[in-house]
């Protein structure tokens, strides 16, 4: 056993979502046989499918993300385009209005991206995977249990039910849960006496209405991106907004605390005129709906502490919103997901030769995972604003809103600050990088002009 190296060995992911065919595309240089099982019918075309419900809501892809999938699918921002998605120049068309800033600066970054449906981004990270010989992708195929090993200190593969035939057991060195929602894995840990990892978790108590437009041909917009959102002092309402492929645009409107946009047309425009500003409103008011207007709940943001198990099953992983879930508010989770392929892909990297790498792949992966979550982790703190929701604020939470302020601020006034600051939203940059002078002197100065103003 101890000699048997990764090109011998089976991996089986569960889900092909954003997290399993991210994380297929990583173990496919490594394993000598990759196969992902997916429950839903995957469809030919680009459209929503029930085991992604979200797949008709806003999903912002940020640069950070899209460099990770372009590192995994080398000229994925050209398919990307190909297929439809719309250029966008991160900071010159984004138009994000937050209290004191109605817009904030447009400038041009130098930093581009690209916005459009999440089925279509689905779509073409799967003809990626689709292409790739070493990866089998296997849809209609819907896992029901994760196998224990016979030793039981580890997993030997899944079962799969069939519709026509008694189940089928598909052996694995490796099983990824890439399900979304992690339940086979929570079953497995349960039933085989591992216990239940530590939680992290934020209230967020955030319901969304989205519907899809065509504007006026007559419009004329200076933005691409926009954000609205709100003063959570007066109100949790909040708007995006964004083109998509076909000529169409995407505007999801939010509220907290049980307040929702209607899922009926006027209803929804009434909504859209009670934000904070009316650049929304007047955006769509005499666009035509395409389609229907779907709201989507999302109780908390939370965090799985997976390592926190002591002797952790070998050859399990769960990843992607396996592990954590944040606000969608945010727009990191698919970003996140393809950021953890690259870690997964960078850990396996040197040790493809090496004996027994199962045993070590998975402590490792979630020893390093802070690289990774630390950062979309901390901003899904910002939820400890609302006071409404039942939430422990951190010690440090004030330190760190004076510190968001003060970093604001000098970003409205200097573009290459508003280029950091950018960097690190879009999860380009680590958020060490504003701890490095010559900006670390210079926050810690606008933090103490605002402490005192005299
Ligand atoms: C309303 C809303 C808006 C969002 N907006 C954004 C955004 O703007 N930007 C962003 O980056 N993220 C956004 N997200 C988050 C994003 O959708 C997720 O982070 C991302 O999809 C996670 O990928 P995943 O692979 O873990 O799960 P998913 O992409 O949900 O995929 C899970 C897959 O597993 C399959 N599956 C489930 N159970 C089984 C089983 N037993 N057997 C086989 N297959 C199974 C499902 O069918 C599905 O294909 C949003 C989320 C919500 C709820």
């Amino acid at each position: 056993m101890a000699n048997v190296t990764l090109a011998s060995r089976r991996a089986v992911v569960i889900g092909a979502g954003m997290g399993g065919l991210t994380v297929a595309q990583a173990l496919a240089g490594h394993f000598g046989q990759v196969v992902v099982l997916e429950r839903d019918e995957l469809p030919p075309e680009p459209m929503p499918r029930p085991g992604v419900p979200q797949g008709r809501h806003v999903h912002a892809l940020l640069a950070g993300g899209l460099a990770a999938l372009e590192q995994l699918f080398p000229g994925f921002a050209q398919a990307l385009a190909a297929a439809g998605a719309v250029p966008i120049r991160v900071g010159l068309d984004s138009r994000l209005e937050q209290v004191g800033y109605d817009p904030f600066p447009q400038r041009d970054l130098d930093l581009w991206n690209y916005s459009m449906s999440r089925p279509l981004l689905e779509h073409v990270v799967r003809q990626f995977v689709e292409r790739d010989r070493r990866i089998e992708l296997r849809d209609a195929s819907p896992v029901r249990e994760i196998i224990a090993s016979p030793d039981r200190v580890g997993v030997s593969g899944v079962r799969i039910e069939k519709r026509r035939s008694a189940s089928e057991t598909l052996r694995a060195d490796l099983v990824v849960d890439a399900t979304g929602r992690a339940a086979l894995t929570l079953d497995f840990l349960h039933s085989w006496g591992y216990g239940l990892p530590e939680e992290s978790s934020i209230a967020v108590d955030i319901r969304y209405t989205c519907g899809v437009f065509i504007l006026p041909t007559d419009t004329t917009l200076d933005w691409k991106i926009l954000m609205t959102r709100p003063d959570p002092r007066v109100s949790g309402r909040r708007a995006i907004m964004f083109p998509i492929e076909g000529g169409r645009w995407i505007l999801g409107l939010g509220g907290v605390n049980g307040d929702s946009a209607p899922t009926d047309l006027p209803g929804f425009l009434d909504y859209a005129a009670t934000l904070r500003t009316p650049t929304a409103f007047r955006a769509v008011r005499n666009a035509q709906l395409q389609g229907e207007l779907t709201r989507f709940a999302f109780p908390r943001s939370f965090r799985r502490h997976f390592e926190s198990i002591p002797a952790f099953p070998r050859g399990l992983l769960p990843i992607a919103d396996a592990i954590c879930r944040i606000n969608p508010s945010f727009g990191q989770g698919m970003s996140v997901a393809a950021k953890e392929a690259v870690l997964l892909n960078q850990v396996l990297g040197g040790w493809t030769h090496m004996p027994d790498v199962l045993s070590r792949l998975v402590p490792t992966f979630f020893n390093r995972l802070d690289t990774v979550l630390a950062d979309p982790w901390a901003v899904a703190g910002q939820d400890y604003a609302y006071e409404h929701l039942i939430n422990e604020r951190p010690s440090e939470f004030s330190e760190k809103v004076n510190f968001q302020a003060a970093l604001t601020r000098l970003a409205a006034e200097d573009p290459a600050v508003h280029r950091l600051m950018t960097e690190v939203a879009q999860l380009l940059k680590p958020s060490s990088v504003l701890r490095e002078s010559p900006v670390a002197e210079r926050l810690a100065q606008a933090m103490r002009v605002k402490a005192d103003p005299t």
